[in-house]
């Protein structure tokens, strides 16, 4: 018997039981559905996980836990909703795969699997479309829809692995929304993921990043969950040139930026991940350069530059080669570890703040 991806299940009976969202429950709350409802514990809690998250729950009521206790499946299988979206579109280009998902209230997100050279990781969205407003970004163009359910979320590592076929080991909440604007959703949606016993995605291999939401920094930091990377958008060194681009800046300065990491429990060795996108003739100057490099220090920093893809009602460009490189040797000098992205996947529309042209 197999439940079909629209959520639906084949066969009905009258017990009314609650339904299992089981995308969006933590494996604990699984355990503790599976007492409540069905008098059952941990094993068999265990074994739906499996199935599902490591096989892609097509064939469930075969599993050996299921296969001898016809009833339990029977009850199981009108309960279970497995909704990760319907991928209306996959768009492929120098290796990346950009996909649609079309959800259940007819919004649509974009995900974005980028090839690594280990694996690949997944860029995964958090909400439809984004209050945040950062001037460079497709997805501000949008406006806000709403924030994903857990379920929405962890549904788009499902299909990448399940449906489109591909290894994912990495995940990078960097899709569209801000992640901290819809805290407690990602951080159950880290929690399924991280599950050995289904996903299985290490804490280390994820990545959230933040436009600068000063107190979701601060929340992250009581979460003990030290492995989990946090990258900070920053692409303006000072007030003015980051307010102008980031809205957000207005609300958390760069001085209250950096007091929240500066108290950030980092793991040792540990290093935030900071990004900025070069605007030619706006961020772009050696003056930018070193105040970035005065902002960063003392804290431990990979940064990413990356040049600006032009996204449509900003009318800039990219900074010249030349230029993206004088500024990285800016920083390089001070001691900074800079790595320049020629940014994948422009032509589809991948790139970094492209997402939301759907
Ligand atoms: S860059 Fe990120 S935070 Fe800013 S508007 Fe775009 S999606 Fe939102």
């Amino acid at each position: 018997m197999h439940i079909n991806y629209n959520g639906t299940c084949q066969f009905m009976n009258s017990l009314k039981e609650e339904k299992i969202d089981i995308l969006g429950l933590p494996l604990d709350k699984l355990v503790n559905v599976m007492q409540v409802q069905y008098g059952k514990g941990p094993f068999h809690a265990e074994a739906l996980y499996r199935e599902v998250f490591k096989k892609g729950g097509t064939d469930i009521g075969h599993a050996p836990e299921f296969k001898g206790s016809p009833r339990l499946w029977s009850a199981l299988e009108k309960a279970i909703r497995l909704l990760p979206g319907r991928v209306e579109k996959t768009i492929e280009e120098e290796g990346l795969v950009k996909f649609i998902t079309r959800l259940s209230d007819g919004l649509a997100i974009e995900s974005v699997i980028i090839p690594m050279t280990r694996h690949n990781t997944l860029c995964v969205s958090s909400q439809v479309g984004c209050k945040m407003g950062c001037k460079f970004c497709q997805t501000a163009r949008m406006g806000f829809k709403r924030s994903l359910t857990t379920s929405e979320i962890v549904g788009q590592v499902f299909n990448a692995r399940h449906l489109l076929g591909h290894d994912i080991k990495n995940i990078v909440f960097m899709g569209m929304g801000e992640p901290f604007d819809n805290f407690d959703a990602v951080m159950t949606a880290v929690r399924v993921l991280n599950s050995q016993k289904g996903c299985d995605i290490a804490l280390r291999h994820m990545t959230i990043s933040t436009c600068g939401v000063v107190p979701g920094i601060e929340r992250l930091a009581l979460m003990n969950l030290p492995n989990i990377r946090l990258a900070v958008s920053i692409n303006g060194p000072d007030d003015a040139t980051r307010s102008a681009l980031m809205p957000v800046n207005r609300h958390w300065p760069l001085a209250a930026l950096k007091k929240s990491l500066d108290a950030y429990p980092l793991p040792p060795r540990g290093v935030f991940l900071f990004e900025y996108i070069l605007i030619k003739g706006v961020n772009d100057s050696r003056e930018h350069a070193q105040a970035l490099a005065r902002f960063i220090h003392p804290l431990p920093v990979r940064l990413n530059l990356i040049p600006y893809n032009p996204v449509t009602g900003f009318d800039h460009q990219s900074p010249s080669d030349e230029q993206m490189h004088d500024f990285a040797q800016t920083l390089t000098d001070k001691g900074i570890f800079v790595i320049k992205r020629w940014s994948k996947g422009r032509s589809v529309s991948a790139g970094c703040g492209q997402l939301g042209k759907i």
